[in-house]
Parts: C-alpha cells; structure tokens; sequence
C-alpha cells in the first residue's frame, strides 16, 4: 500500500496520458553538450543562448577578481536577510545603476528570479478594481501572479492584437487600472510579439504595458537589450521584465521602468519583501557580466544564423516550425507523438525533452530545440531528419 494512496492513483494516469514528468541528473556540463549516462548528448534543452555559461573562461575570469568585487572580509555568500532588512549590500545599488543607465530609463529593480518578479509584480500593480488583458500563451509566473493580484483577467489569443482590442473595448471602461501583459519572444513558439501593435493599443486604450523579455534578453536588439531595443521601443514600455538566468548565464531577474514605480514595488511587491536577498557574489556576476554585453555582438549573429538554417531544413521537411527566433519548436500534436520524437532524439544523440501540456496548449505537444551560439550548424544536421522519422 503506497503511503499516499491517492497521488500514487494521479500518478499512474499523468503515466498513463504520456504526461508523466520526472527530474533527470546529468553527469555534467561540457560547453554546449551534456553528459548522461555516461554518454554526450547536445544540449538542446537549454536557455544558455549565447554559450556563456557553458564557457569557462567567462566563470575563470571572474573568480580571479570575485574576491576584490565581493569584499569577502565583509560579505558571505549569503546576504543574511531580505532587501529591506539586511541584505541590500551594494553590490544590489551598483547593478540596479547599470541597468537603468543601460534602458535609458530612471531605475531598475533587481528580483530574485524571473518567477518572483512575475509573481509580485501584477499582485503589487493590480487587484479587484483592476483588469489585466494577457496573451494565451503567456508563461506561467506571470499567470500565477494574475491569479494572485484578484484582478479582473482577459485573455487574448496569442498574438492576436484584434482580439486584445475587442477585450479592451468591452472591459477597458470599467476598470481602474488596464494592463496589458505579454512576452516579447515567447518560450514555447519561439516567435515575438508585435510591439508596434501592443503599444499603439495601450496608448489608444489609456493602459499599462508589461513586457517580459526573458528570452530576449542578451539575444535581440544591437546591444542585447531585447525586442524593445530591437524594435527601438523602450522607451514605450511601461514595465520591462528580464532574466538572467538564461542569455546572461546567471540566476535572478530584473524590473526596468520609472522612479515611482520602482519605489512603490519596494513597498508592495511581496516576492521582494519577503525573500532573502541574493547572495553578494551572484549578484557581483551578474553586474560583471552585464559590463560585458559588448562583447557578444558576434555570438548573437551565429545564433541567429543556426535558428535560421535550422528552421529552413526542418520546413524543407515538412515540419512545423513556428516562430522564427533561437528557440525551435517542432508541433508534432499528440503527447505521444512528442514522447517518442524525443526519445528518438535522445537516443542519437540529443538532449532534447517533450513539451506537453499543460505548459503549451492540449493538441500542441512538441519537441523544443532551443539553441546556443556555441553550437555549429553541422552538429544539427541529422535532427531534421530524426524528428521527421519519428513524426512518420
Ligand atoms: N518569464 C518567462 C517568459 C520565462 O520563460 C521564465 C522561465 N522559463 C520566467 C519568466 C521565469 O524566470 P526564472 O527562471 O528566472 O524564474
């Protein structure tokens, strides 16, 4: 008799529907491969998008300054307390002013991850009297934290300005505050919102827009800023969310917008006032790291060469590819279908995982192949092939 008879009985049907997940060790990181079962495999499952975290040289480098720039006489390597309390050490001040100068914007704020930005920002920024108006395919921090926030919530189709449009007509007038919620490219189709449109309707229908560039971050725009650089729209943005834990090969998450709104999260934002501050040598990487955006201008121009060759080989399959960024979904439909292409693909070689829901939508399982600039176009070769053999 299992000791918890009833979630054994939920297991055997997540089993059962081809939806069972469990955590996989790997042995170890090796650039932009991993070592499992004693066997390399080609990381197509991470966030590492420009190779940074999979070169030593970068992690070298910093350690042999880390203990000047943590002050480690004083600093540990946890921050003993949240911001409010204790634990913002100024390595905390000096980011923020990075950032911000580098958004051309009055200030920063720096979370503790992607999830606990989401998370705190819309419960601090929306509640009852509120309605926030986000598209479908949205990542799950920022559906949770709408949950959170109590706000009256309306989903557009993804992409789909002409349905946001209409929402706002419909629920715009009785709300407080409108939000307008959105990723610039979006995990799991790998494509990007159309800013022009978002901004030109939250300017027409008076409301707020929130951008989150997690995977944009480091990739897109002349000097890594993300979509809304790229699309020379910062400036629109009411509130632009980014991550560090991908592009920028470290951990944490940030907020880019005005004084008052940085002020007033420290005020409200939950997920910031009742966690512990990141410890003093994360936050000196990622400062150290962030001073060093210049020097990716080269590998962001090969990733956007493999996405781009890769995705016309795959189509030259007759596969279906949407998006066109660095993150390559193939839409196979059916959970099984995406199980076995991506034991298929284990199996040659490739780390790649299925996709299922509730992460995309019923009937949109897929395999995900998301790249890294340290990979080579030669190294992808027989994917296309692969995935079009177990979709057969
Ligand atoms: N936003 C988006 C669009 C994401 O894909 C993710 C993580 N996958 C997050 C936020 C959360 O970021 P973090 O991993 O730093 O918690």
């Amino acid at each position: 008799m299992p000791a918890w008879p009833e979630l054994a009985e939920e297991l055997k049907q997540l089993e059962a529907a081809g939806a069972f997940r469990r955590l996989r060790g790997f042995e170890r990181r090796e650039g932009p491969y991993v070592w499992l079962a004693g066997r390399r495999l080609l990381n197509l499952s991470s966030n590492d998008y420009l190779g940074l975290a999979g070169d030593p040289e970068w992690l070298r480098a910093f350690l042999a300054q880390a203990a000047d720039a943590v002050d480690v006489d004083r600093s540990g390597l946890g921050a003993t307390a949240s911001r409010l309390l204790a634990g913002n050490h100024p390595g905390y001040q000096k980011l923020e002013e990075n950032l911000a100068r580098a958004y051309g914007r009055e200030a920063a704020l720096v979370a503790s991850s992607g999830y606990h930005a989401n998370c705190g920002l819309l419960p601090a920024l929306a509640g009852p009297q509120d309605a926030v108006f986000s598209d479908r395919l949205n990542h799950a921090s920022l559906w949770d934290g709408l949950r959170l926030s109590g706000a009256q919530s309306h989903r557009f189709r993804h992409r789909d300005y002409g349905h946001l449009e209409s929402l706002l007509a419909r629920h715009r007038g009785q709300a407080r505050r409108a939000l307008i919620v959105s990723e610039s490219v979006f995990s799991m189709d790998g494509d990007r919102a159309d800013l022009d449109a978002l901004i030109a309707l939250k300017t027409r229908w008076n409301a707020r827009l929130i951008l989150d560039e997690a995977h944009a971050v480091g990739v897109l725009g002349p000097t890594g800023l993300g979509l809304a650089e790229a699309q020379g729209r910062i400036a629109d943005v009411d509130v632009l969310v980014g991550t560090f834990g991908k592009a920028l090969a470290g951990f944490g998450a940030f907020l880019v917008s005005e004084r008052e709104l940085a002020d007033y999260l420290v005020n409200k934002m939950r997920t910031l006032i009742f966690t512990t501050a990141l410890p003093p040598l994360q936050v000196a990487w990622l400062d150290w790291m962030w001073s060093r955006r210049g020097e990716w201008a080269g590998r962001r121009e090969r990733l956007a060469a493999l996405a781009a060759g890769l995705r016309r080989s795959l189509q030259a399959e007759g596969l279906a590819v949407p998006g066109d960024t660095h993150i390559v979904p193939v839409t196979l439909g059916e959970n099984e279908a995406a199980v076995r292409t991506a034991a298929l693909l284990q199996a040659e070689g490739f780390w790649v995982l299925p996709i299922r829901p509730p992460t995309v939508p019923q009937g949109s399982a897929r395999v995900r192949l998301s790249l890294t600039a340290a990979m080579d176009p030669a190294d992808l070769e027989r994917v296309p092939g692969l995935i079009r053999a177990a979709a057969a």
